[in-house]
C-alpha cells in the first residue's frame, strides 16, 4: 500500500505541527506564533508537561537546580514564578509547565490525548501529513518533533511477567492516583536515576523494599533545600550572569569551570575539593571540583573512589556496601541524583538484590522467583529505563521523501546534521534530537528552537521551499560525533549497558546518541550555521512540488 492509500484523508491544513508538550513543544508554540505561522501541537497526555507529565513516580524531581531547569525567554516570566525548592519535584514542574500554557494562552493551539501514529513525507506536495491514533489526519509545511529523549520506556523483559497477579507500575506510566505502600511489599526493578528517587521515598511507608541491581549508579546527594524570598530575589536579580554562565558552560549549567585539574594535585587537596563539591550537592560535585574528570582515567579514577568511599562510609553492612560500589568511572553511565539513598540501606525494610548473582528466573502469580525460590510482592515497579533519543521517532510511522522510514534510516544508528534535521525528511526539524548536547535540556531546547525560527524563516521566502541537510554534512556530524566520544573516556560505557551509547537495549546499534563537545560548543555551532546561511544544508523550491505545481498551472 502506498503512504498516500494508507492514510484517511486531511482535514486541515497548518504551516506547522508540533510533537509533544513538554519543555520544546511549548517553547515552539511561542517561536512560531512570533513569526505569524499556523500551528497545531499534538499531545498524547491530557495535559502539558512532558516528562513531567508522565514521570508521576513516588520522589520524580529534577536533579538541576530550578533557576536554570526553565525558560528564559520571558523576563516577565521569570519574575513572576517563585521555585520552592532547589530541585523542585514533578507535580512543581507540572505546575510551572502549565503556568507557562495558561499565561501564554497556548492550549488553543494544543490538541491533547492525540498520540501521533504516522508522519509522511509527500512529495508532490512538499506537505507532511500527520496521522493520529485516533485516525484523524492532518498536513503541514514543517514538522517539528519535540517528542523527547526519554519516553518509550523498556517493559519488564522477564519470563512470566504477565502471570503475575499483583499491581505492576511503571515508572514513566505512574498513576495519577496516589499508591500506598502501606503495608506492602514492594519489588523496585533497576537501580538508575529514577529508581534511586523512588527507593527513599517508598521505604518511609512500605513493610518492605527490595532493590533489584544489575550495575550500580554513582549516586551523587541532591543536598534539596526550600527556596525563602531572599534566595529567589537573589535569583531574579542575577538571571542575566545566570544565562550567560549556562550560555559557557559545557553541561548548561550556571556554574563556572573550575580551572583546575586533579592531575598534580596534591592528594589532601584533592580529597578537599571532592568533599567540597560532595557537599554542595547534585553535579557541583563534577563540574564544580576538578575539569579532566571525563578526559584523565587517573583523575576520574580518584573521584570514583572518593564516591566509592562514601558509599562504604554510609552503608553499615559491608557486604551491601561492595555491592553498591560501581566498579566503572564516573560518568561513563549518567550519575544519579537523589536524598538519603545510601541511607535507606541500614533500614530494616531494605534490601538489596544483586541481579549478577541472582538473576530473575521467572515471575510467578505472586512475586518473583530468584535464588531459587518464589518471593511474594504486592507491588513491583518497573524502572528498567527507556529506548533513549532516537526511540521516540522510530517508534512511530515515520516517511520521508521515496518512502524512507526514519527506523530504515537510523538502523546503523542516527544520522542527522546538528542534531536537527535528518537527509532525506525535508522540513522536519528536531528538538532535543539525536547527535544534540548531553546537557541541561531546557537551555538546549532554547537554542534548537531559535534555530528552527531562523531556518523557517528562510525556507518561507521560497515558493514551495524546502531545507534538508547534504549527505556530506550528515556523515561529517557523525564521524564528529566519534572523534568526540574518543576523546573522553566514555565509550567505556557499552560495557555497562549504558543508555546514551544505545547499550541498554538489545540490538540497538551502539552509536553515540549525543554531541558530547559541550552545550557550549554547541551553542557557537549553532550560531555558525545561521550566521553561515545554514551551511551544510540545501535550501530551494522542492522540485518535484514545483513540477507539480506548473503542471497544475498548465491544465
Ligand atoms: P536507566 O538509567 O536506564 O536505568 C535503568 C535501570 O534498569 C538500570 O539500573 C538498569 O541496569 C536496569 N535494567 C534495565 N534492563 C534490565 C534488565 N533486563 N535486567 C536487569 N536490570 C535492568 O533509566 P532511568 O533510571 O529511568 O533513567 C534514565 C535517564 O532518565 C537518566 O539517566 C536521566 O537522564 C533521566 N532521569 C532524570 C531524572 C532527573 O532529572 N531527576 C530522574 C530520572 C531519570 P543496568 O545499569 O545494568 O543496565
Amino acid at each position: 500500500m502506498s503512504a498516500a492509500e494508507d492514510t484517511p484523508p486531511v482535514s486541515t491544513h497548518f504551516d506547522a505541527i508540533i510533537i509533544g508538550a513538554g519543555f520544546g513543544g511549548l517553547r515552539m508554540i511561542y517561536e512560531l506564533r512570533q513569526r505569524g505561522l499556523s500551528l497545531r501541537l499534538f499531545e498524547a497526555a491530557s495535559d502539558v508537561g512532558g516528562t513531567w507529565y508522565w514521570n508521576r513516580y513516588p520522589g520524580a524531581r529534577t536533579d538541576t537546580e530550578a533557576w536554570a531547569y526553565c525558560f528564559s525567554f520571558s523576563k516577565e516570566l521569570q519574575d513572576e514564578w517563585d521555585w520552592p525548592e532547589r530541585m523542585p519535584t514533578a507535580p512543581q514542574m507540572r505546575d510551572y509547565l502549565g503556568h507557562v500554557a495558561d499565561r501564554f494562552d497556548m492550549r488553543k493551539d494544543i490538541q491533547f490525548n492525540s498520540r501521533i501514529r504516522s508522519a509522511i513525507y509527500n512529495e508532490a506536495e512538499n506537505s507532511w501529513t500527520v496521522t493520529t491514533e485516533h485516525g484523524d489526519s492532518f498536513s503541514c509545511t514543517y514538522l517539528i518533533s519535540a517528542s523527547g529523549l526519554l519516553t518509550i520506556p523498556v517493559k519488564p523483559p522477564f519470563p512470566g511477567v504477565d502471570d503475575y497477579q499483583g499491581e505492576l507500575l511503571l515508572s514513566s506510566r505512574w498513576p495519577k492516583e496516589p499508591v500506598s505502600f502501606a503495608g506492602k511489599r514492594v519489588a523496585l526493578l533497576g537501580s538508575g536515576s529514577t529508581a534511586v528517587q523512588m527507593l527513599p521515598v517508598i521505604a518511609r511507608s512500605a513493610e518492605h523494599v527490595t532493590i533489584f541491581q544489575r550495575t550500580p549508579s554513582y549516586v551523587l546527594p541532591g543536598r534539596n533545600y526550600p527556596l525563602d524570598d531572599a534566595e529567589r530575589e537573589e535569583i531574579r536579580t542575577n538571571y542575566d550572569k545566570l544565562w550567560s554562565q549556562v550560555r559557557n558552560h559545557v553541561f548548561a549549567f550556571p556554574m563556572t569551570p573550575a580551572n583546575r585539574i586533579a592531575r598534580g594535585t596534591p592528594s589532601d587537596e584533592q580529597q578537599r575539593v571532592f568533599e567540597s563539591g560532595w557537599e554542595k550537592g547534585g553535579f557541583r560535585y563534577i563540574f564544580e571540583t576538578f575539569d579532566d574528570l571525563l578526559v584523565d582515567e587517573e583523575s576520574n579514577a580518584i573521584a570514583s573512589e572518593f564516591v566509592r568511599n562514601k558509599i562504604r562510609a554510609i552503608v553499615d553492612d559491608p557486604k551491601t556496601a561492595e555491592l553498591l560500589c560501581p566498579t566503572y568511572p564516573l560518568m561513563v553511565k549518567r550519575p544519579a541524583v537523589s536524598n538519603f539513598y545510601y541511607e535507606c540501606f541500614n533500614k530494616e525494610n531494605v534490601s538489596l538484590v544483586d541481579l549478577n548473582s541472582q538473576p530473575i528466573e521467572t515471575f510467578s502469580e505472586t512475586g518473583i522467583r530468584y535464588g531459587g525460590e518464589n518471593h511474594e510482592f504486592d507491588i513491583v515497579i518497573s524502572a528498567l529505563g527507556f529506548d533513549a533519543v532516537t526511540g521516540t521517532l522510530t517508534n512511530i510511522d515515520l516517511r520521508g521523501r521515496n518512502g524512507l522510514t526514519m527506523k530504515d534510516r537510523w538502523a546503523e544508528g542516527p544520522r542527522t546534521y546538528l542534531g536537527m534535521m535528518v537527509d532525506g525528511f525535508p522540513n522536519m526539524f528536531m528538538i532535543s534530537g539525536p547527535q544534540s548536547p548531553f546537557a541541561n535540556i531546557p537551555p538546549v531546547i532554547e537554542g534548537a528552537v531559535l534555530w528552527i525560527g531562523e531556518a523557517i524563516a528562510q525556507i518561507q521566502k521560497i515558493e514551495n521551499g524546502a531545507m534538508e541537510p547534504n549527505p556530506e554534512a550528515v556523515e561529517r556530524w557523525r564521524a564528529h560525533m566519534n572523534e568526540i566520544l574518543d576523546a573522553t573516556i566514555l565509550r567505556k560505557g557499552e560495557a555497562v549497558h549504558c543508555w546514551f551509547l544505545g547499550a541498554n537495549i538489545p540490538g540497538k546499534p551502539h552509536e553515540v546518541l549525543f554531541y558530547l563537545g559541550g552545550a557550549n560548543q554547541y551553542f557557537g555551532e549553532l550560531d555558525r550555521s545561521k550566521e553561515s546561511g545554514f551551511s551544510g544544508f540545501t535550501i530551494g523550491a522542492s522540485p518535484r512540488a514545483r513540477d507539480a505545481m506548473l503542471e497544475r498551472q498548465a491544465s
